[in-house]
């Protein structure tokens, strides 16, 4: 393949860097535009007065995938990033106990045991009927969706009696165990993906089974390192990475993209668009009205998108000792979903995430402080809160509810800095569709064939990696999105690439 072949990136995200890594790699002339002074996109650090965050992702799973990306550009993550193995994996606080979940599966039943009368009994199965299901199901994950023929593939037909369509994930967990609180340590996880378990398909139930067979990692310094060292990797193989650069819209021609146009006015050609841009939001602020027809304005609106956060990052003079990863049940979690996914409302009795990375990594925070993390689940912004006037009080809220549920009665007087994330503002800022930080919901009409295509079907040219296209949002998923449009875009220009898949022996 001649040199020459220039592909243009939009957005310097997870999805975008993986794709620039994988295709500086095999020769491409790779240039990624970022809007941000920083690449990384929602995985990207905030900085505050010696405190770092993660934006967005604080778990990594199936860390051998992102080891897979590293070497099929002939690396090893290790020499990239430091990682630690979190066991337990995190802490999940309930209003009457707290469940410590571990990796290791003697002490998860013995955890299971100690906190629920039906003790372990399900575990086992749980663990050898979602690891045949993931068995059959990841082949159809790593597999691009392009045609009706593609979609029919053996894979797809193989996993047909696994995807058990009819059943939530709540509902799939009934076939394991019978308590709720039960279930719920294996199906909240359905708020990865912005969703409810009792409206996720069940075939998401291998998100806690692929914590407990491959675990949760943190990196050192963050998983923003992640995206760092992904920079780092592309710009050694001769990539560019443009940052504080936005692109104003893509150049298109008969439906064919040819390149971008950058908001100072200046043209970039290109022989293939990759757009890792929140999907939504580039079709809609990227491209002229009319162009698209499947994706246009109106019936981009009429799909259904994960909830949004609301996001409270602490730096605290003081060091305080609760786990790495803290999932605080509201009271009455059923009411909390449907205020959130249905009623789209706020609500005082609220579920919460609270990472607390400096008990594990001492680099997050100067000595002796703690950076704190606080996610709080809410709607997105189909909802019509103010959230100019509902922020402020939100904020005394979830600082409420860290005294109450976490014991952290000291934490107004310890605050040294802070930094607030809204879903307005993940939309205004961030660039994300209705403030959806998860995406595309993950419902069954919105996945495979039905998500938009890793070669993006209303443009030739265009390519999508990242939350909104197959397979979904996550790291491992949006790493391997841009393997798929990275190996279609190598097809297409006849360079080979090579398959690594270190499943079995992670
Ligand atoms: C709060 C939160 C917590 C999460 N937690 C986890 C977790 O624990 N584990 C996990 O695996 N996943 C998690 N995720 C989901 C997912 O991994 C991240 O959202 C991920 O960053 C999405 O990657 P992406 O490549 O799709 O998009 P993004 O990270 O959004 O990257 C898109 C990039 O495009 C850039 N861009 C946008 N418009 C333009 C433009 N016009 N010109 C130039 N550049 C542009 C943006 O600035 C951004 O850098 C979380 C997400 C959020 C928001």
């Amino acid at each position: 393949m001649p040199k020459t072949k220039h592909i243009v990136i939009v957005g310097a995200g997870p999805g975008g860097l993986c794709a620039g890594m994988l295709l500086s790699r095999r020769g491409f002339k790779v240039s990624l535009f970022e809007k941000n002074s920083e690449v990384g996109g929602r995985n990207r650090p905030i900085r505050l007065d010696g405190f770092v965050f993660d934006t967005g992702p604080t778990f990594l799973l199936m860390k051998y995938i992102l080891d897979e990306m590293f070497e099929l550009c002939g690396k090893r993550s290790e020499d990239y990033l430091e990682f630690f193995k979190l066991d337990p994996m995190y802490r999940l606080m309930f209003s009457d106990r707290a469940v410590d979940v571990y990796s290791d599966h003697d002490k998860m039943r013995a955890e299971l045991q100690r906190n629920f009368p039906e003790g372990s009994a399900g575990f086992d199965r749980y663990l050898k009927q979602e690891g045949d299901r993931f068995k059959k199901l990841y082949p159809c994950i790593k597999r691009e969706y392009s045609s009706l023929k593609d979609f029919f593939s053996l894979d797809l037909l193989k996993a047909v009696p696994y995807l058990a369509l009819n059943h939530s994930v709540f509902s799939n967990l009934g076939k394991y165990f019978n308590e709720e609180k039960m279930r719920l340590v294996f199906s909240f996880q359905s708020k990865y993906l912005g969703m409810s378990p009792w409206e996720c398909p069940a075939l998401f139930t291998m998100l806690s089974y692929l914590e407990h067979e491959y675990g949760i990692y943190h990196v050192k310094g963050g998983l923003n390192k992640i995206a760092a060292a992904m920079a780092k990797v592309i710009t050694e193989q001769g990539g560019i990475i443009h940052t504080d650069t936005s692109v104003e819209s893509l150049i298109i021609e008969n439906k064919v993209v040819k390149g971008v146009r950058l908001q100072d006015g200046s043209v970039i050609e290109a022989d293939e668009v990759i757009v890792n841009a929140d999907f939504a939001y580039a079709m809609t602020h990227l491209v002229e009205p009319g162009v698209l027809t499947q994706h246009s304005p109106e019936r981009l609106k009429k799909l259904e998108y994960s909830c949004s956060t609301f996001m409270l990052y602490l730096g605290l003079n003081k060091r305080y000792d609760i786990p790495h990863h803290s999932i605080v049940f509201a009271d009455d979690y059923t009411s909390n979903i449907s205020n959130i996914f249905r009623k789209k409302s706020l609500t005082k009795d609220f579920s919460f995430y609270v990472q607390n990375a400096s008990v594990t990594d001492i680099s997050l925070a100067p000595e002796g402080k703690s950076a704190l993390y606080v996610l709080v689940p809410m709607p997105n912004n189909e909802s019509d809160i103010d959230w100019e006037s509902a922020c402020a009080d939100m904020r005394e809220q979830v600082l409420d509810a860290m005294i109450k549920r976490l014991g952290l009665t000291d934490i107004r007087e310890q605050i040294s800095c802070e930094k607030i994330i809204t879903p307005k503002t993940w939309a205004t800022e961030e660039n994300v569709f209705m403030g959806a930080t998860f995406s595309l919901s993950h419902r069954f009409s919105q996945l495979l064939y039905w998500r938009p295509h890793n070669q993006f079907q209303e443009l030739d040219q265009c390519y999508l990696v990242g939350g909104g296209t197959h397979p979904g949002s996550g790291l491992p998923t949006i790493y391997e999105s841009a393997r798929i449009s990275s190996k279609l875009i190598c097809q297409k220009h006849g360079v080979s690439y090579s398959e690594i898949d270190n499943s079995a022996a992670a």
